[in-house]
C-alpha cells in the first residue's frame, strides 16, 4: 500500500477515490482510500479534530464518524496513538483511516467512492487554526522582552515562546486553546516569568492590539506542501506587515486574514503560576 494522497491542504472538500482496504472492528468499518479530502487527527500532535462528512457509493451515504492517521506495514493497521513508528519509516505507509458504521455500505477494495467534507464545519476549524497560529506569533511578540538569552526564533525573527513552552493545542470551531508550561526548563533556557501575574492584563492588551493590526491588513494565508502524500511536510504561510510567517503545520486554514473577522485572546495563569492558558476566538 502507498501513503494516502491528501487534498485538504489546498482546501478541497470532495474527491472521487478508490477503496484500498476495508475491515470491520467493533461494529465499525475502517476504510482506506487512495486519496481523500478529509483532514485526519494527527497521531503525534492531535491539535485539530477530524473533518465531518460522508462516504458515498452507489446512491447510499455513510456518515464519516471519525478520521485519524494510521500506519501499516502491509500486514497490520495501527491507528492514532497506537502507531508504533515515525513517519517515513522504511516499509511503512501512512494512511488516512475513515470510520463509518458497519452495514451501511457494502465496501470492498477496488470500489469507487465519493468522499465529501462538511464545508461549514471545515471553515470553522480553519478559522480557528489560522487564529491559533496568529495568536501564538502575537504572544511571542508581547513576551519578547522577557528573554535573557536569545532562544530559537519564530518565523518573524522573535524569541519563540510558543515553540519553547507549548504542551498542548486544541483547535475548536472559530477558536483554540493553547497550554504553556512555565517550568524550570523554560527558565533555564532564559525566560523570565517574574511578575507575569500582575502583567497579564497589559500582556493581553498587547497581544490583542498586535492581532487587530495584523488582521486589518488582510494578509494572504496558504498551506505549502512538499508533496501530495499524507506524510509530506506542510507549512502554514501568512503574509504579515512584519514579514512572511511560517509554521510547520498539518492542519487546514483560511486563505486570507479578512476571513477571520476580529481575533482576540484571553490569558490565564494556573498551577501556581506554572501554566499559562491562552484562549483565542475569531469572528464568526
Ligand atoms: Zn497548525
Amino acid at each position: 500500500m502507498t501513503d494516502t494522497l491528501v487534498t485538504f491542504p489546498s482546501g478541497s472538500l470532495t474527491e472521487r477515490a478508490t477503496v484500498r482496504f476495508v475491515d470491520v472492528d467493533s461494529g465499525r468499518q475502517r476504510v482506506l482510500t487512495d486519496r481523500t479530502p478529509f483532514h485526519p487527527v494527527d497521531h503525534g500532535w492531535p491539535d485539530q479534530g477530524p473533518d465531518r462528512g460522508t462516504l458515498d457509493r452507489g446512491g447510499r451515504s455513510a456518515a464519516v464518524l471519525d478520521c485519524v492517521v494510521g500506519a501499516t506495514d502491509g500486514t497490520d493497521l495501527f491507528v492514532g496513538a497506537d502507531v508504533p513508528v515515525r513517519r517515513g519509516e522504511p516499509g511503512w505507509s501512512f494512511v488516512v483511516v475513515h470510520t463509518v458504521d458497519a452495514g451501511v455500505l457494502e465496501l470492498a477494495a477496488g470500489d469507487e467512492v465519493t468522499l465529501t467534507v462538511d464545508g461549514e464545519y471545515r471553515a470553522a476549524l480553519s478559522a480557528g487554526h489560522t487564529g491559533c497560529h496568529l495568536a501564538a506569533l502575537a504572544l511571542n511578540a508581547a513576551l519578547a522582552g522577557r528573554w535573557r538569552k536569545t532562544p530559537r526564533t519564530d518565523g518573524l525573527g522573535r524569541p519563540d515562546f510558543d515553540g519553547a513552552a507549548i504542551v498542548s493545542s486544541r483547535i475548536e470551531p472559530f477558536g483554540s486553546v493553547d497550554e504553556y508550561r512555565l517550568g524550570r526548563s523554560l527558565r533555564k533556557s532564559g525566560f523570565d516569568a517574574a511578575g507575569l501575574a500582575d502583567e497579564l492584563p497589559a500582556l493581553t492588551a498587547a497581544v490583542n492590539a498586535t492581532l487587530a493590526g495584523w488582521v486589518g491588513t488582510g494578509g494572504a494565508v496558504r498551506v505549502e506542501t512538499a508533496g501530495p502524500a499524507l506524510i509530506d511536510r506542510r507549512e502554514w504561510v501568512c503574509e504579515l506587515p512584519d514579514g512572511t510567517a511560517r509554521i510547520a503545520c498539518g492542519g487546514t486554514h483560511v486563505t486570507g486574514l479578512t476571513e477571520l473577522g476580529a481575533v482576540g485572546v484571553s490569558l490565564e495563569l494556573g498551577d501556581e503560576g506554572q501554566r499559562l492558558t491562552m484562549r483565542t476566538a475569531t469572528g464568526g
